[in-house]
């Protein structure tokens, strides 16, 4: 008989330009961990999430031009089981609604979010998505 495999949970990950650092950080040291769920991704976090973490990411379009929607819409169909947004909230953002479309789809849907570094950290070393 064949052993059914359990697919990975989805994580979404998403970084404005301010804080694409310290995304960078938290997945750096996350990593094994990280590693273990499928993740999704804006196009310029994911790519850095790629090239600088080595994680495998699904990307979507980068965040102005429509992937905070397409992330919103997964996580409305029921297929994301944590999302980390680290917002710049120092910055002005072309896409405000779409940000807020990826906050209020979490909160309707009761999906864990952090949207700043110490939530992150305290969601992951808890294991809690
Ligand atoms: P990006 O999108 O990862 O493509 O930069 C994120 C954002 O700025 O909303």
């Amino acid at each position: 008989m064949r052993a059914m495999l359990t697919p990975p949970k989805t994580l979404a990950l998403i970084a404005h330009d301010g804080k694409k650092a310290d995304m960078v950080a938290f997945a750096t040291y996350n990593r094994a961990k990280l590693a273990g769920y499928h993740i999704i991704a804006t196009s310029t976090t994911g790519r850095l999430l790629a090239e600088k973490v080595g994680l495998e990411v699904e990307r979507c379009l980068s965040g102005p031009l429509g992937g905070d929607v397409q992330i919103a819409s997964r996580i409305a169909g029921g297929g994301v089981h944590g999302v980390f947004f680290l917002v710049d909230p120092l910055d002005k953002h072309p896409h405000e609604p779409d940000i807020q479309a990826v906050l209020r789809v979490c909160n309707v849907h009761n999906v864990p979010l952090a949207t700043n570094v110490a939530t992150a950290d305290l969601l992951i070393s808890a294991e809690a998505v």
